[in-house]
């Protein structure tokens, strides 16, 4: 299983399947991307080997835009299956995540999000982060995001778009790995480093609970009371 994403100037969807191909030997069951297009999130996702998210989508090219997340899952919860494949979405689809891990108290979560009107489609529990983000969103998606933080239990990592901040790509963890790097147009996050190799050498590692807001320009690191922090980066010299 993996998660990749990718701001910038170039199209995200080819840089996410090939990030993905570079996670396959975490091994996976089903896989999805989505990319923010013109004032949608597209999505495209599918039980099965990347073969099949690469014919869905052409390659791509059905997804055209420069900001997005991809997934590779080990079902955890919830059959292998096209609809409980990653990325998953509110109801509006105006929030999408990708997310590695188990978040354990899922099911308290659930019954409380339903009980406030949230509909489920999938069997998952990562469906729960889409709708807890939904929740908690009132405009400020790193306040979205620390919330969100504070009523998981378990390991995760993150990543997430939000329309209304197509300028801007979030990602987080904690017990499930994750590091980014700037490209030479943009940045990049994936679980492990053979993701992002053929786009940068410099990476950052992220440690648990930290948060990351990438944009096209930037990357901006915070803790879960939103203090920002300096990270350090690595020069990677080994190859894949
Ligand atoms: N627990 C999530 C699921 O079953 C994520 C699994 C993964 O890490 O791929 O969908």
């Amino acid at each position: 299983c993996g998660i990749v994403g990718y701001i910038g100037e170039s199209q995200a969807a080819p840089i996410l399947l090939d990030g993905l191909s570079k996670l396959e030997y975490r091994g996976y069951d089903s896989a999805g991307v989505a990319v923010y297009s013109e004032d949608k999130i597209l999505m495209a996702k599918s039980r099965g080997r990347l073969k099949v998210l690469k014919e869905l989508t052409h390659d791509g090219e059905m997804l055209q835009g420069t900001v997005g997340i991809g997934h590779t899952r080990w079902a955890t919860h919830g059959s292998p299956s096209d609809v409980n494949a990653h990325p998953h979405f509110n109801r509006e689809e105006s929030i999408v995540v990708v997310h590695n891990g188990i978040i354990e108290n899922y099911l308290k979560l659930k019954k409380k999000l339903e009980k406030k009107g949230y509909v489920f489609v999938s069997e998952t529990d990562t469906e729960v982060i889409a709708h807890l983000l939904d929740y908690y969103y009132k405009g400020n998606p790193l306040e979205a995001v620390t919330k969100i933080m504070h009523r998981m239990e378990g390991s995760y990592a993150l990543g997430i778009i939000f329309k209304e901040h197509p300028t801007e790509l979030y990602a987080v963890r904690k017990d499930s790995p994750l590091i980014v790097g700037k490209t030479k147009d943009g940045h990049i996050l994936a679980s492990d480093v053979p993701a992002v190799l053929k786009y940068t050498r410099d990476v950052v590692f992220i440690e648990n609970e930290e948060i990351v807001r990438m944009t096209k320009e930037d990357m901006e690191f915070y803790t879960v009371d939103e203090e920002p922090i300096q990270k350090a980066t690595t020069h990677i010299e080994w190859d894949v």
